[in-house]
């Protein structure tokens, strides 16, 4: 018998209609979850309160699910979260850097359409995780969406109304469920460290701003001179091309001098960052992003 704790924290998989668009909701969810069991695994369900949808989510929502699931580490063999699929990639990757050398199975998953409605996706993508979460050899975070199996910290949603809505840029699925259930336990991960549960002050400040043509540049310089973030994320063009604006760079670098991190990441999918490829990449090199 495997022992799996499922977390159900809001999104469209629950959700039910209101006279403003789908609410999440809790009834029945639990049960029809139980249902789709595989016949050896006992599931724990814990909904969290207030149910959300994942819109409304903060550091702080994944900072609660990490702790959740180191408090209960030694007490089930795997993990399932039901989330909303708005920032689920947000989540599932936070969860891989929170908690290194988990060890076990954390499986998240979601819908596009929610379980009461014919044709969903939610009984396929919960059979999926809860499939996935009794593999004891899958120690890395996941997440299984449209018939496949996923890479929690390189995830993303990439449709908003077809089934498929996940995929990993340049990363072929870790597991297909159809036509035919095929494990690619070679791409796996191994854990190397010990388990811990990484500090994290879910209060810093850190935005994330992708570069773009026009009012952008101006906008983001004021923004870094007055926010005083403690992080920037910035989706730079290419291979990590920002426009060369002098009052850009100029409050970019004061910015780094009061201690803000900055982090060059391309908006393009495939392939990375090298600063030295152009010189308005390395005008950024230069000044420490
Ligand atoms: N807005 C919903 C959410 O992220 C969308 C979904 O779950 O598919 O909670």
């Amino acid at each position: 018998m495997r022992r799996i704790a499922v977390f159900y924290t809001g999104g469209t998989l629950g959700m039910r209609a209101s006279p403003n668009g789908l609410v999440p909701a809790l009834e029945g969810i639990a049960e029809r979850v139980a249902r789709l069991a595989p016949p050896h695994v006992e599931c724990a369900f814990e909904a969290f309160s207030p149910l959300i949808d994942s819109a409304a989510a903060t550091p702080a929502n994944w900072e609660r699910i990490a702790c959740r699931l180191a408090a209960l580490r030694d007490e089930f063999d795997g993990f399932v979260v039901l989330h909303g699929t708005d920032t689920l990639a947000w989540t599932a990757s936070a969860l891989a850097f929170l908690l290194p050398g988990f060890g076990k199975p954390i499986v998240l998953t979601g819908a596009q359409k929610p379980f009461s409605i014919v044709g969903s996706d939610a009984p396929d993508n919960v059979a999926d995780a809860l499939a996935a979460a009794c593999f004891m050899h899958l120690t890395e975070v996941t997440v299984a969406f449209g018939r496949r199996l996923w890479r929690a910290c390189r995830v993303r949603k990439h449709e908003s109304i077809a089934l498929d809505a996940f995929a990993t840029p340049g990363l072929a699925p870790l597991a297909e469920f159809e036509p035919e259930v095929l494990w690619h336990a070679a791409l796996w991960r191994v854990d190397t460290v010990p388990f811990s549960l990484r500090p994290f002050n879910p209060n810093l400040r850190v935005a994330m701003v992708m570069m773009s043509p026009g009012a952008t540049v101006a906008c983001l310089a004021e923004m870094v001179e007055r926010s005083k973030l403690d992080g920037l994320v910035l989706l730079s063009y290419g291979s990590g091309n920002t426009p060369d604006d002098p009052r850009l760079l100029a409050a970019l670098a004061r910015a780094i001098e009061r201690g803000t991190v900055v982090v060059n990441v391309s908006q393009v999918w495939n392939g990375s960052v090298d600063m030295n490829a152009y010189a308005t990449g390395s005008a950024l090199a230069a000044i420490g992003v």
